[in-house]
């Protein structure tokens, strides 16, 4: 697994360790037999890909609400009934391999929904700003 954050800070950081504890999770239980001696198979790895991409270019940036909250639906349909199999299998596993994670995850689902995003606050606009 990948597992150096080499495009994502902040708290989308954090949410994208999130998402890959809970894929691994998942797939572990799940595709045991297409791991080929790697730590996820394939379509596993295609999907955190996809989700670190999605994290990146989230118009709310580091405002982001988690997920399950967002009133922005940015994962087309195939990734994201994926993602909500991951979800719904591996939320409820979290809290004892990840109790950090999971609760600041709770916790942030908490948080109200921002106001719509102005322009510019994806975290791949801002790495554009600081020249990376
Ligand atoms: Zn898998």
């Amino acid at each position: 697994m990948k597992l150096e954050l080499s495009l994502l800070s902040g708290e989308l950081a954090t949410e994208f360790k999130t998402v890959q504890a809970m894929v691994a999770i998942y797939c572990r239980d799940h595709h045991q037999d297409d791991h080929q001696g790697k730590s996820l198979c394939k379509s596993c790895r295609e999907l955190i890909d996809y989700a670190e991409m999605r994290l990146d270019r989230c118009p709310y940036g580091q405002k982001k609400p988690t997920c399950n909250k967002c009133p922005i639906h940015c994962y087309k349909p195939q990734p994201k009934e994926q993602m909500q199999a991951v979800m719904r299998y591996a939320g409820p596993r979290m809290l004892f391999p990840h109790p950090i994670l999971s609760i600041r995850h709770l916790l942030h689902e908490r948080r109200a929904v921002p106001a719509k995003p102005g322009a510019g606050l994806s975290n791949r606009s801002q790495r554009k700003n600081r020249g990376e």
